[in-house]
This record gives C-alpha cells, structure tokens and sequence, in this order.
C-alpha cells in the first residue's frame, strides 16, 4: 500500500461529506472518480483494496494498458477524461464505462453502435481551443449529435475549471450550459466538475461526478 493513500483518500471523503452538507445535497448523489493517470496500476490495486469503485485516465495508451493488467477487477469502472482522437473511439469503449471528453460531432460519430457507452460532452470555458471541449455556442448541436449516435447515452455536461477565474463562477457557468443542453436531451442532467483543488465549489454548484487525483494519489510519478 502506498503510504499515506488511505489518509488521503479518507481526508477527501470527508470533505466531500461536509461539501454535501453544506449544500443540503445527499452524499449519494455524487460519484468521487479518483484520477490515476501518470500512476502505476499498483495504485489501482490499492485503491480498489481501499473500496475506490471509479477511476479515471486520460491517455488511451496508458488507461488500455493498466485495464489489461488488472483485468481481474471486473467490477472497476473506467472513467475516460481526456481527449480523444476520433480512431481511437472504438478502442477506448472496450474497458470505459464512462467518456466525460466529447467535444466534436466526430468523435461522437467514430463510436460503434454497441455496447452503448455512457457519455458527457465537454464544455470548454476558455478561448484556448487546446483545453479541449467544445465552444458554449457549439453545445447544443453537440448535444443533438450524441442524441442521435446508437452507441452513446448522454449523461451530462463535463468541464474543467479555468485557471484564472474563481472556479464556484466558473461552475455556476456550466451549470447554464448544462441547462440548454438538458433542453435537447432531457435526461441529461449529470455534471461531471470538481478536481483536487475546487471540488468543494463544484459540489456546490451540484456535480455529480468528481474527478479529483492530486489530492488522493499524491504527486503524479511517472510524468506530468
Ligand atoms: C488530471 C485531471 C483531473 C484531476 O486533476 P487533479 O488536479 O490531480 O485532481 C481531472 N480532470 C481532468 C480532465 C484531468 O485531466
């Protein structure tokens, strides 16, 4: 066991729990991702000892990689958070449960029919279009689209908080956004925002999928 990861991940819990309750939100609600890229699969297997249910990578190479190795977890769920080339798509919905990083009608194409994969379109809330997401304004026919590939279920709206802005306004944003897209699909309510250092605010402005690494993993290792 890595020293100090029970703690850490003991630590975020517990401030998730109190982030619900200061926000009169049920504990039950929330999915807590724990993001393991640039770590080793060990730490997977550490983290599932520790009862960690969802976890998150953001390279193809990588995350394929660690699910071969550890694939006696079956019940694990692979999060995909990164972005995603549009021939990898097919690739990547072998071990994902879940792709939080759809930003183009391509690649919400470039998905077969089956399994269904659940999904999140990524919104992104710069001008910088390397962040990766979509533009605000390219969302709802981004949303149309994924509606009407076979092999994707929209959840929800995904994004990652700018650097420079205070990040409870920055939620509050996609949670505007989330709501035009909820008019194109209504069962598409989820919001997967938070990392290790504005879950809290996230929670607030009412994720249900956090993404959080630092603050559980420690320092990323291997690079990055
Ligand atoms: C790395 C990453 C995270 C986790 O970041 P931390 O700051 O380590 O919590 C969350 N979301 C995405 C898209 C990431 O790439």
């Amino acid at each position: 066991m890595i020293p100090g990861l029970a703690e850490r991940l003991a630590d975020v819990d517990a401030r998730i729990t109190d982030a619900c309750r200061a926000a009169g939100r049920q504990r039950a609600e929330i999915t807590r991702i724990v993001v393991t890229k640039f770590h080793p699969a060990q730490l997977i297997r550490d983290l599932v000892t520790l009862g960690v249910t969802d976890v998150g990578e953001n390279r193809h190479q990588e995350a394929s990689a660690k699910f071969a190795e550890l694939a006696d977890l079956a019940s694990l769920r692979w999060h995909f958070i990164g972005q995603l080339q549009s021939n990898k798509a097919r690739q990547v919905a072998r071990y994902a449960t879940v792709v939080h990083s759809i930003d183009r009608p391509a690649l919400a194409n470039a998905f077969g029919d089956a399994p269904v994969l659940d999904c999140f379109v990524q919104v992104n809330l710069t001008d910088d279009p390397g962040r990766g997401g979509a533009a605000p304004s390219e969302l709802d026919a981004l949303a149309e689209c994924v509606a009407a590939a076979p092999g994707l279920n929209l959840l929800g709206v995904m994004a990652v908080a700018p650097l420079e802005v205070d990040p409870r306004r920055a939620f509050a944003e996609v949670r505007q956004h989330a709501e035009r897209v909820r008019a194109v699909v209504p069962s598409a309510t989820a919001l997967s925002m938070g990392m290790s250092h504005d879950f809290e605010d996230a929670i607030l402005e009412g994720a249900t999928h956090l993404r959080i690494g630092s603050a559980i993993t420690g320092e990323r290792v291997l690079r990055g």
